[in-house]
């Protein structure tokens, strides 16, 4: 089992809290760039040494703002050259300005059957805050307009802990979400990284982020608004209706290998973990020379160690103590931890599996670093 992540790098406009690698100024080199991603493709064919691709995923960026033809060709060059599973679960990421009949229309045509909907919010001020592209009414017509062109399977994100968000607000923004009879829902904490827009305000004291405290609260209301609403909560940023589990991301974290391709996409072929170049016109010029810019780092034990701890705690498959330890061998101080994390309500060791129960997902990545080799 092995999946594709395509990394388009355009956007329209850079939102405030952003740091993934993309520009907003493509149009004089989106041809060369399609063109190099397909020949990235045909290059690293072997990389997945024939293995079944079940999931396909447009990451970015903005894939929703590829044409018909540059979505055609690069999907067409991975079954020309790939072992792809008939139904692999092809997702593309899309802003709620891009869902437009015509277009979804030409997504399915293409094979697009899950698109993942950069939402973010039911509030003008939240938008423009955030520098969003798309408006209230996009964000709330888009979900119809792809259920009417034949996307079955939408998923959406949503953006809590913003600065002054209250309670009732966030609760508020799921609802609606909830309203829209979405099948699978991401939302994520606002962090403050480095270099974007919204350090900058952090810095010039032009905003004051939220208390750990608040960000609590808006995680816990999340669980409760979707888990009433039968969500499972499979991933500390994940919910999805029985059936409807990202295939891809779950394969991430059950460390199924994956190809990565386009400027600063990763890839994993369970000893080497790689990453491209994130520079467009570089990515370009090593495509076409044939000389690749990347990097790449062999996983040691304690890496392995590490990723199994961290992927298990955060999803709902938690953590198997006897494939920890035939990673590394485990000492008397990691089950004491164990034990004090158990005292504190924050997991549970159930036949060998160790999970975080509702009020542990919110210290997920602490507890997970404090367990660390
Ligand atoms: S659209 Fe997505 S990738 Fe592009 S700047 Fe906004 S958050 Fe980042």
């Amino acid at each position: 089992m092995a999946g594709i992540y395509i990394h388009i790098p355009f956007c329209k406009k850079a939102c405030t809290y952003c740091d993934f690698h993309f520009s907003t100024t493509f149009e004089k080199y989106r041809t060369e760039m399609v063109q190099s991603i397909c020949s990235e493709l045909i290059f690293r064919k072997d990389t997945l040494q024939n293995q079944i691709v079940e999931t396909i995923y447009f990451g970015g960026g903005t894939p929703s703002l590829l044409t018909e033809e540059e979505l055609t060709q690069i999907l067409s060059t991975i079954h020309q050259n790939f072992n792809v599973q008939i139904g692999a679960e092809v997702t593309l990421e899309a802003n709620p300005d891009d869902v437009l009949k015509d277009k979804v229309q030409v997504w399915v045509k293409a094979g697009v059957n899950r698109l993942s909907i950069g939402l973010q919010s039911f509030h003008s001020e939240s938008l423009q805050w955030m520098n969003r592209a798309h408006t209230v009414e996009q964000s709330l017509a888009c979900i119809g307009i792809a259920q009417a062109a034949g996307i079955k399977n939408v998923s959406i994100d949503l953006i809590y802990g913003l600065p002054n968000m209250s309670n009732e607000v966030w609760r508020e923004e799921i609802r609606t979400a909830l309203k829209l009879r979405v099948q699978h829902i991401s939302a994520y904490c606002l962090t403050i990284e480095p270099n974007t827009v919204l350090s900058s305000w952090v810095k010039k004291e032009k905003i004051q982020p939220a208390s750990n405290e608040l960000q609590h609260e808006h995680f816990t209301i999340l669980q409760e608004e979707l888990v009433n609403e039968g969500f499972e909560h499979y991933e500390i940023s994940n919910f999805a209706l029985p059936n409807y589990i990202s295939k891809h991301n779950s394969s991430y974290w059950k460390g199924a290998h994956y190809l990565g391709v386009g400027p600063s996409a990763h890839s994993y072929d369970g000893k080497y973990r790689s990453w491209n170049i994130s520079n467009n016109q570089r990515y370009i010029k090593g495509i076409s020379c044939k000389q690749p810019e990347y990097d790449f780092e062999l996983l040691t034990k304690e890496n392995h160690f590490n990723e199994a701890l961290l992927t298990g705690l955060r999803t709902k498959w938690g953590v198997n103590i006897a494939v920890l330890e035939t990673i590394l061998p485990l000492h008397q101080e990691f089950y004491q931890q164990i034990e004090t994390l158990e005292n504190k309500g924050w997991a549970e060791l159930l036949e060998g599996v160790l999970y975080l129960t509702n009020e542990g997902k919110s210290w997920a990545d602490k507890i997970a670093q404090d367990l660390f080799v």
